[in-house]
């Protein structure tokens, strides 16, 4: 089968299958190929390219006059650089805070309280509390700030 892309002479196209391009000439000869639109049976193939038995399975194409925003468009970035900089700045900040401080896993909010008042030696620690601990800190008046993280290292 081969589908041709036809034009009517008042300029209305439409699409028709012939089982070869000798049926076409044959049917369109005789005026076998009326216009769906008006009826008009001298006929002509389009000047687009006729999709040659691109047979089952092939997408329809799109209708016309949806041309000009039909490409298909890809999603691209380029990301902020103030971004990587924000990062690479709380990256660092993160690195200076526990350098220097002893890290005591979920202890953390004993060890703040300790060192609040004064029951231990003064020193910079990090570690883990429940949103409650922090709360109660915070109540209590201990001094503590969340540790900074990187959001892509959250994970
Ligand atoms: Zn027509």
């Amino acid at each position: 089968m081969i589908r041709y892309a036809l034009r009517c002479e008042k300029d209305h196209e439409f699409e028709a299958w012939f089982r070869s391009g000798d049926d076409y000439d044959r049917l369109a000869g005789e005026g076998g190929v009326p216009c769906p639109v008006c009826g008009e049976t001298k006929v002509a193939k389009a000047p687009m390219a006729p999709a040659v038995g691109r047979s089952r399975g092939a997408p329809p194409q799109k209708p016309g006059g949806d041309d000009k925003g039909g490409e298909e468009k890809v999603q691209l970035t380029v990301p902020d650089p103030r971004e990587q900089a924000l990062r690479a700045a709380i990256r660092e900040l993160r690195h200076k805070v526990t350098e220097h401080a002893d890290y005591v896993g979920d202890r953390f909010a004993d060890e703040a309280r300790k060192i609040h008042y004064k029951e231990t030696e003064p020193r910079g620690i990090y570690g883990e509390a429940t949103a409650d601990e922090a709360t109660a800190l915070a109540e209590e008046g201990v001094e503590f700030h969340p540790l900074p993280s990187v959001p892509e290292d959250r994970n």
